[in-house]
């Protein structure tokens, strides 16, 4: 089953690009053009017979493209080529802040129950559950907002992926026609994840459950259905219940990472022998199988030993740095800390809030960046860029805990 849910997604590695990067070039390219009238209903027009083969019948393949326009912005998404790598603690900061643990725990008692009846059906405990949930549909309040047929449609017909997005626009259309989700309802992001748990259509068709016993797994709004869905998931992917998805640990002195990585697993023993501790001191748990070393900074940063069940949230969306994400909510979650290691930096990240809170002093000080959405896009970028030349900083576009004191203080 894992090594299924690992050959599925290339598209998990290209989301993973995605949520690691942030900003266009100076100049970005120009939007892809629309196509010539007539082709994109010609290509939907041939594909309704490979949908027929899959278990479309033709009237759902009518009803639920009849009249369907091309989105060719999802072209463009699907082009988009990053200037750079957001730095892991800034990606972290961003997913992981105080805002989002209050409201994961405000989440792990509101669903108390129902995340009891996950655990006891899949073996996975309420804040791990809770903190994917968090981080992918941001407790089902980010949903994204690209009907999911018109933009898999576009993506079927034009771009580089064609084939990929065909099976699943099929499977997307297969869970129409047996009416999981309403149509108008079935809407995610632009390159088709959807719902509280941000799976594709065909993982859906795999591993979406229906928790709440009302006939249809419904991701859209059945709070119930998506945390067992995601339980599922990791579940299937190998989720070990009496393990964590490992811990931070010390390193000796001159200790030597290199060639170490999350699937070079050893024996906890041989991390022992090697002086690698818990990061007071104290030495390693026996009896947790193998384990591998993530250095995500490098050796001056936070390391962890992570185990199987950092591989199987790893399955969820083929990143480290998600990976991580999850894991460190979930021990938020669970009254843990931050990571006794800082990150190698002297201008940490920025929260959520102190995102907005730059996005609010730069519209005073003139720039139209939009609205204060704590998203820090393509203007709110170039408007840092502007203060941060006028600061006399590095001219990055890039915005940490040094530049908001800056912007606070003007
Ligand atoms: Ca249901």
């Amino acid at each position: 089953m894992t090594a299924r849910l690992r050959a599925l997604p290339p598209l998990t590695a290209l989301l993973a690009t995605l949520l690691a990067v942030s900003v266009w070039a100076q100049n970005p390219p120009p939007p892809t053009p629309a196509p010539p009238p007539g082709e994109f209903d010609s290509c939907l027009a041939k594909l309704r017979a490979p949908a027929r083969a899959v278990g479309v019948n033709d009237a759902s393949f009518t009803r639920f493209t009849q009249g369907l326009q091309p989105d060719m912005s999802v072209i463009d998404k699907l082009n988009y080529q990053p200037e750079f790598r957001t730095a892991v603690w800034d990606y972290l900061a961003g997913l992981v802040d105080d805002q989002r643990v209050a409201e994961g725990q405000g989440m792990l008692a509101l669903h108390a129950e129902t995340l009891k009846r996950v655990q006891e059906r899949y073996g996975v405990d309420p804040a791990t559950v809770v903190a994917v949930w968090g981080v992918e549909s941001n407790f089902g309040q980010t949903f994204g907002k690209s009907p999911l047929v018109q933009s898999l449609g576009t993506l079927s017909c034009f771009g580089r992926r064609q084939g990929y997005f065909r099976t699943e626009l099929f499977a997307a259309l297969r869970i129409l026609q047996e009416g999981h989700i309403a149509r108008e309802r079935l809407v995610g992001s632009w390159a088709g994840a959807f719902g509280h748990t941000q799976f594709m259509p065909s993982t859906f068709e795999r591993l979406a459950v229906d928790f709440d016993g009302d006939g249809k797994a419904d991701l859209m709004d059945s709070a119930a259905d998506a945390l067992a869905s995601t339980a599922n998931f990791l579940h299937k992917a190998g989720w070990q219940s009496n393990q964590p998805w490992g811990f931070e640990v010390r390193l000796p002195r001159g200790f030597n990472s290199s060639g170490e990585g999350r699937r070079t697993k050893r024996p906890m023993s041989e991390w022992a022998e090697r002086g690698v501790t818990h990061t007071d001191g104290s030495p390693l748990p026996s009896g947790m199988g193998v384990a591998g070393l993530l250095t995500p900074a490098g050796p001056q940063g936070p390391a962890f030993l992570v185990l199987r069940n950092f591989d199987a949230i790893y399955g969820y969306n083929a990143s480290e740095s998600y990976g991580l994400a999850i894991a460190h909510l979930s021990d938020r979650l669970r009254g843990g800390g931050a990571f006794a290691t800082p990150w190698p930096t002297d201008d940490p990240g920025l929260s959520r809030a102190e995102r907005r809170e730059v996005q609010t002093l730069l519209i005073a000080r003139g720039h139209d960046i939009g609205e204060v959405d704590g998203m820090l896009g393509d203007k709110s970028r170039a408007a840092i860029r502007a203060e941060q030349e006028r600061l006399g900083q590095e001219a990055s576009g890039r915005a940490g805990q040094k530049l908001l004191k800056s912007l606070r203080g003007l």
